[in-house]
């Protein structure tokens, strides 16, 4: 992608009615734009982030058996009735509103009933299950405080996956393996170091939901970790016999703040007995289905990389979810000669499908083009110069770690086209 073709641009000063960090940086920098409090554009730059986080999240739910789908926003009051999920009383994030042909719809926040219902569909057996649906699609929730940026907004994708079970057993290894397809994608985002699988309470199922929260000094949560065991747990499993039954004791465990970046949570047959999704058994007898629901935030996951990675200059993207792997800063670019020659060396890169973002504007200055590039974030820097074109080499920053190697073109390309 050459610069000048780009609608968006840097802006020199982050807004100054954006509190948080994430939003700061990404507003600055052109990925998103604040539409208003609690609605965010993806940008070309900040969609191309979310598609790589999305892909990651489908390979390791596809993995473990996932079957993507997608289901409607508009939901019917009728079928939330009957878990009794309609009112505003028990739920406090619905946006509602009024059909022209008359009645009310909602805007889903989750979808538990509307799968559960719709499986009834497609499961009769035992045979039929164990079964492993997922989709990556918008939520809408009203919720009181949208202040950490593109972390807590009203309007939100979520992956939402949903189990669905014979016995109790297929539920657990599911659900382990969810947990642990979860690690490997926090892991593959770059964030999986200060992310911890965060015992959580477990409703009227199981003893113990998991949160994964990572440690972020913005975050809204507060989880009590101790990294020696590598265990973390909320507020909610504080209390003493939680704490035994877990292994630790409440002086081993330091407060810290998190950011919740996913949840995976045992249903039971709370809702398969609501809306009566059954399964014969191998007798023949009708029994509710074991469900499970798992919940990751692909914007919520790119606000953490944005807040735990960046440095006083911007962003600094993992190779995984970079728009682009590499951003080439032309120069010397009034001289025509270079400019035709920098111009191969993008060619040829993007030959050897290397993802490249070429600065190839003219009147920016070398100190205004290398700032941006650090604000940008891409993970290595090339620049070429009237000196590549004389001496063959080009300058490689490494945005992470600021290293600077002298590289021929063709060890570039190697080292840009290896893993
Ligand atoms: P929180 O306690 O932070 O409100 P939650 O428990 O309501 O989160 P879930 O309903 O389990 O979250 O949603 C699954 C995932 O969706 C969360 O782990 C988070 O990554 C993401 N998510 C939830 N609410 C939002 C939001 N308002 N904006 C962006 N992402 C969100
Ligand atoms: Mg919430």
């Amino acid at each position: 992608m050459r610069q000048t073709h780009l609608f968006t641009k840097t802006k020199k000063e982050a807004p100054a009615d954006e509190v948080a960090k994430n939003a700061a940086l990404l507003i600055k920098s052109g990925y998103v734009f604040k539409n208003m409090a609690g609605a965010y554009t993806f940008l070309p730059l900040g969609l191309k982030v979310i598609d790589k986080i999305n892909s990651i999240i489908r390979e390791e739910m596809d993995a473990i058996g996932g079957q993507e789908m997608h289901m409607p926003t508009l939901q019917d009051p009728s079928l939330w009735q009957s878990t009794d999920r309609w009112s505003d009383d028990n739920v406090d994030v619905w946006f509602k509103t009024e059909l022209k042909a008359g009645g009310e719809v909602g805007l889903a926040w989750t979808h538990e009933e509307v799968i559960t219902n719709l499986m009834r569909q497609y499961v009769s057996s035992y045979k039929d299950l164990p079964l492993f649906a997922y989709q990556i699609q918008t939520k809408f929730r009203n919720e009181m405080r949208a202040k950490s940026g593109i972390m807590r907004t009203r309007e939100f994708w979520m992956k939402d996956l949903y189990s669905f079970c014979a016995t109790q057993e297929q539920h657990d290894e599911f659900y382990e393996a969810c947990a642990e397809a979860y690690m490997r994608i926090f892991n593959r985002i770059g964030i999986g170091k200060m992310t911890y699988r965060t015992f959580a309470s477990g409703g009227a199922f199981t003893k113990f939901s998991h949160e994964f929260q990572t440690l972020a000094e913005a975050g809204e949560d507060v989880v009590y970790v101790n990294e020696a065991k590598n265990i973390a747990v909320n507020e909610e499993v504080l209390e003493e016999a939680d704490l035994t039954e877990l292994g630790v004791t409440r002086e081993e465990l330091t407060e810290r703040k998190s950011i919740e970046v996913g949840n995976i949570f045992s249903l039971g047959t709370k809702f398969s007995e609501a809306i009566g999704l059954t399964y014969k058994d191998a007798e023949g007898i009708d029994m509710p289905v074991i469900m499970g629901s798992y919940g990751i935030g692909p914007a919520r996951a790119m606000g953490t990389i944005v807040d735990l990675l960046s440095d006083e200059k911007g962003i600094v993207w993992p190779e995984s979810v970079a728009p682009y792997k590499a951003h080439m800063i032309g120069l010397n670019g009034d001289d025509s000669e270079i400019r035709d020659y920098t111009d191969g060396i993008y060619s040829a890169l993007q030959k050897r499908g290397v993802e490249v973002l070429y600065d190839d504007r003219v009147e920016a200055r070398a100190g205004e083009k290398f700032a941006d590039s650090d604000l940008l974030g891409m993970p290595y820097r090339v620049v070429v110069s009237r000196r590549s074109k004389e001496n063959g080499k080009f300058e490689v920053v490494t945005r992470a770690t600021g290293e600077t190697r002298e590289l021929t073109e063709e060890e570039m390309f190697a080292d840009f086209t290896d893993s």
